[in-house]
């Protein structure tokens, strides 16, 4: 099959990071027989630079016509950086917010994967990991509290904010559907996450998952609220497959399932539409702190090239192609520097390499 991919390389670690997913998605064209078809969409500071703003309408419709956008990331040294000095709706970052609304980019993936190799970097007890943990957060992107009507205003002699919080049944059911059509990929399960005892928008929300849950009847459905979901991803995370939750809770429980795995650098993440149609990036930026001294580790790209893969383009046993390529790099002990054992009697143990090699390494294991 032939796929059209955009590729948004950005600023920073992004072009170095974005070459080695592209590596890897070539060594699956040339072992499965797929043709990927490349086309560099400019945004963030690359684009300010080039044009004068972080996004322009042609780079947004170029996006639009693709199979799929995978990006490295955006952004630069706020301190430093004079992307920094111009308005805030001409930086770096409304060019994404921009791209995110265009496309219509209404449901959010991060998974939480611990590898075995580096359970060392999560901050849980061992004989709470257990042989590891495998989740994947699905948060809503477009409506909920971040969205409603606010406004700050005196009222009786008082300072008074007000956030409004709002989801239709209609925004609801198209994320619980994506909800249950990922878990069918995984181990068929879905945790909804909501305050069903205090809100009404979250009585909705588990009223109309259940309606979508009697199309699956093979996905195990439970509910779960949000104060207690926080709790078990730290006390019990093996328990969960797919979180499935609004915005604002998915915005809080992502970082904190992500963080339970370690690095960033190791953490991919999609966010798509009601098409087949995604962007994938890994889920830290642009890290200027390294940028060009090509050490920044690529495994977070290279696993959302991974997740377009299977998301976007239903190429399940090449996403597990990649994964699996992954793992026996992380076995076979090498490591870019993020990764690095901190004790120094543990490094001895393990290879540190570079970007490039990092890319090299996964491509070259990558096998039927
Ligand atoms: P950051 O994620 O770029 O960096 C935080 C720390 O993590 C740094 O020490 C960095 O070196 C390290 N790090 C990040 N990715 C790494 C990788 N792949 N390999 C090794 N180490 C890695 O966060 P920041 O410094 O707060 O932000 C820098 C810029 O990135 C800002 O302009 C910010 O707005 C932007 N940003 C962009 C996105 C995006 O493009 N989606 C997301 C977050 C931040």
């Amino acid at each position: 099959m032939e796929y059209q991919v955009g590729v948004i390389a950005g600023d920073g670690i992004g072009p170095e990071i974005v070459r080695e997913a592209r590596k890897v998605l070539d060594r699956i064209g040339e072992t499965y027989g797929h043709k990927f078809h490349y086309e560099e969409i400019l945004m963030g500071g690359a684009s300010i630079d080039a044009t004068g703003v972080p996004l322009t309408d042609e780079a947004i419709a170029r996006a639009q016509s693709k199979d799929a956008v995978l990006m490295g990331s955006i952004g630069g040294d706020a301190s430093t950086s004079p992307w920094y000095k111009l308005p805030p709706d001409k930086r770096p970052e409304a060019g994404l917010l921009k791209l995110r609304k265009s496309l219509k980019l209404f449901a959010n993936l991060r998974p939480a994967y611990l590898y075995g190799e580096l359970r060392e970097a999560c901050p849980l007890r061992d004989d709470i990991i257990g042989d590891g943990f495998d989740m994947m957060i699905m948060r809503e992107l477009t409506g909920g509290l971040y969205f409603g009507k606010r406004v700050t205003e005196e009222r009786g002699g008082l300072m008074t904010a007000e956030d409004t919080l709002v989801y239709n049944e209609e925004e609801i059911r198209r994320i619980a559907k994506r909800g249950f059509d990922i878990a069918r990929k995984r181990r068929k399960k879905v945790t909804s996450v909501d305050k069903a005892n205090v809100l009404d928008s979250s009585r909705l929300w588990r009223k109309v998952v259940e309606e979508v849950a009697r199309d699956y009847p093979d996905v195990t459905l439970e509910h779960m609220l949000v104060d207690n979901c926080a709790m078990q991803i730290v006390k019990d995370p093996k328990q969960f497959d797919v979180i499935l939750t609004e915005n604002m809770f998915g915005d809080i429980l992502s970082d904190e399932a992500s963080m339970v795995t370690g690095s960033i650098g190791m953490l991919s993440s999609a966010s798509l539409n009601e098409t087949k149609f995604g962007l994938y990036e890994p889920s830290g930026g642009s890290a200027p702190d390294i940028a060009g001294k090509g050490i920044a580790n690529p495994i977070a790209t290279i696993l959302s090239a991974a997740m377009m893969l299977r998301y976007s383009f239903d190429l399940d046993a090449e996403a597990d192609a990649v994964e699996a390529a992954v793992r026996r790099v992380l076995e076979e002990g090498c490591r870019t520097i993020d990764i690095m054992p901190r004790d120094e009697g543990k490094k001895a143990a393990v290879t540190q390499v570079g970007t490039a090699e990092m890319g090299d390494l996964i491509a070259g294991r990558i096998g039927k």
